[in-house]
């Protein structure tokens, strides 16, 4: 039977490979190698999605930035990366964004004629990587009402137009880590969270049950670390230079209707801009700092006072009623996994492009690079172990295999499941309310009730969350199954719901018996 399940209670003593780090990146090798064949025993010190994975901007983007970096080659990787994703892979977990950038009085002529040369060169990326325009539409320039149409909440005196480009949006990053881990113990990966490794080669690792405190060695052909800003700790060779990158949580009330992302130039800088991005459970994300970081590395990083204020700055430019301190909900912070490049102090320039390294000691551990790319850096890391192990395994076969409740748009909304459950678990969302139903014996208007009017988190997915997700406490229900604890009053307001359905669970059935 495969399974997601916390502590490392029954687990092989001896498979092909083991994953080290269980966020996008190791979750993503996991699902690689079991798919060529392998056997795999992937774990994380704490739970999926407890790293940089779930502080992301959540989007699945096309590499635009790399492409103004002269960064070609990243570029095309990323733009080939988000089709496959959006096309194939997880067309119901990423969503096309259609991203409007004002421009105004204050924009200067030179700044706007970049920026639309950038858009364009962003539609040639997305042409060569077969991404059709049907998916992502092409950018165009929009009069400065059909700019105020999408966003009424813009400043309308010094409007001149605007330019509407479109790039991926995932409905959540922890999702899409969920979803992958999932995909990959359903294809009979062993995956364990609670589950620290103390000590790694590359034919052994030493873990600790951090439920129990016991020790386990597990004997393997290769070690994959995948452990983030964290990489260092397996493989003291692995230099990194964490950069921070804060975003601010809003009320869809504080921006009223603003129904597309809007790109705030930063005052100052020729091609950088805030980020204001509607979210599908109705906040509003408003993003994004880039500060370089020293000292050790947090377990949960922290966003500065400085970065707020920031960020608050920044938006007010475009807006005619700017939101303000108190508008502030939440805020969280995450860490660039950004490998260390000699010759430049700023993280800004620090290549974004991922690494696969092997220690002296035999360990391969696969590092930087971002969500979008995560399939492309599994591949390129299992490649190198089967390089240098010389294990028997089928090619990389990730481009074309789904994710679980993977469908396009118009599959999905033939759907008749409740829409939330499809948003976020695809065709599985007939699963998730069966299993509750099963587990709960209880009527659907509560199982599907939102928590409260802000929050709408339902009782059937957090029973989903429990039977087949892993999920082992509170923390793993509001903060990484679900986001509701990126507002600390919504996080209140669910977790009465969160405690009744580990109640339920454990005392109606057997958790995790459903891989
Ligand atoms: C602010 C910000 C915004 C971003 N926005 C985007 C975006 O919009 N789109 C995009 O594509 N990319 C984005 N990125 C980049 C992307 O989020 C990261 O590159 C990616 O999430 C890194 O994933 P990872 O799996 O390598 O690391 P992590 O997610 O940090 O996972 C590492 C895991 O290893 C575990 N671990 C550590 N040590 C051990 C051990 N000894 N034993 C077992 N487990 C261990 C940790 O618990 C953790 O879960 C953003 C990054 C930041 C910081």
């Amino acid at each position: 039977m495969t399974r997601i399940a916390p502590g490392l209670a029954g687990i092989p003593t001896e498979v092909d490979v083991v994953v080290v780090g269980l966020g996008i990146t190791g979750a993503g090798v996991a699902l690689d190698a079991v798919t060529r064949g392998l056997s795999v025993l992937a774990v994380d010190a704490h739970d999926l999605a407890f790293g940089t994975s779930r502080w992301s901007s959540k989007l699945v983007h096309g590499g635009l930035r790399y492409l103004a970096q002269g960064q070609f080659a990243i570029a095309h990787e990323s733009a080939v990366e988000r089709g496959i994703l959006m096309q194939v892979t997880a067309p119901h977990l990423v969503h096309a964004l259609p991203m409007l950038t004002p421009v105004n009085d204050a924009m200067p002529r030179s700044r706007t004629a970049l920026t639309w040369a950038g858009l364009h060169g962003g539609d040639v990326l997305r042409r060569t990587a077969r991404t059709s325009a049907r998916t992502l539409p092409r950018p165009r320039r929009l009069n400065a009402t059909e700019a105020l149409n999408l966003a009424p909440a813009l400043r309308a005196d010094t409007l001149r137009g605007g330019y509407l480009a479109w790039d991926g949006q995932l409905e959540d990053d922890a999702r899409l880590v969920t979803t992958v881990a999932r995909t990959a113990a359903s294809y009979g990966a062993e995956v364990r969270t609670r589950a620290r490794v103390t000590s790694a080669t590359g034919t052994a690792v030493e873990l600790r049950d951090e439920l129990t405190g016991e020790a386990h060695r597990v004997s393997a052909k290769a070690v994959v670390n995948a452990t983030g800003v964290w990489a260092g700790d397996l493989d003291d060779r692995v230099r990194l230079r964490p950069s921070r990158g804060t975003h601010l949580v809003l009320r869809g009330s504080a921006l009223p209707e603003t129904r597309v992302a809007v790109m705030v130039p930063i005052p100052g800088s020729r091609a950088r801009f805030a980020m204001v991005l509607p979210q599908p459970d109705g906040t509003i994300y408003v993003g994004l700092t880039d500060e370089p970081v020293t000292g050790p590395v947090p377990d949960v990083p922290v966003p500065s006072e400085g970065e707020i204020d920031f960020l608050l700055d920044v938006v007010a430019t475009a807006f005619a009623t700017p939101p303000t301190r108190d508008d502030v909900v939440g805020a969280f912070a995450g860490l660039r996994p950004l490998l260390e490049v000699a010759d430049t102090d700023e993280t800004s320039d620090l290549s974004r492009r991922h690494a696969v390294l092997t220690s002296p000691a035999g360990v391969t551990t696969v590092v930087g690079g971002k969500l979008t790319t995560y399939r492309r850096m599994a591949e390129d890391a299992v490649d190198a172990v089967v390089a240098s192990t010389g294990l028997a395994a089928d090619p990389c076969r990730t481009a074309t295999v789904p994710l679980l409740g993977a469908a396009s748009a118009e599959e999905l909304r033939h759907s008749t499941a409740p829409a939330r459950l499809v948003r976020r678990f695809g065709t599985d969302a007939d699963l998730v309310l069966a299993t509750a139903r099963e587990v709960t014996r209880l009527p659907d208007d509560e199982l599907l009730a939102p928590a409260s009017d802000l929050v709408p988190v339902t009782l059937a997915e957090l029973v989903f969350a429990i039977t087949h997700e892993g999920a082992h406490d509170v923390d793993d229900l509001l903060d990484r199954r679900t986001r509701v604890g990126l507002v600390a009053a919504d996080r209140a307001a669910a977790e009465p719901l969160a405690r009744r359905a580990l109640e339920i669970v454990a005392t109606t059935s057997q958790p995790n018996a459903h891989g």
